[in-house]
């Protein structure tokens, strides 16, 4: 599901630390930017920079 990033969305995620990006997520290779599940690997910490943030449904804070 692709979500507008607004005002209130980059409020709420500052204010409640909101984890989403492979960055974060336990199934991140971080040594080969890659994600270990074999997709590619979005969305990044900047995600929130752009006009829509797509989560990933296999993301796992670990
Ligand atoms: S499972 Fe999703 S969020 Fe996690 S590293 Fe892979 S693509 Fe990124």
């Amino acid at each position: 599901m692709r979500t507008p990033v607004d005002s209130r969305l980059l409020d709420e995620a500052a204010r409640f630390a909101f984890r989403f990006s492979c960055d974060d997520c336990a199934h991140f290779d971080a040594d080969r930017e890659r994600c270990s599940l074999g997709y590619p690997a979005a969305p990044r910490r900047d995600a929130l920079e752009r006009a829509h943030l797509e989560l990933c449904k296999d993301f796992d804070l670990g």
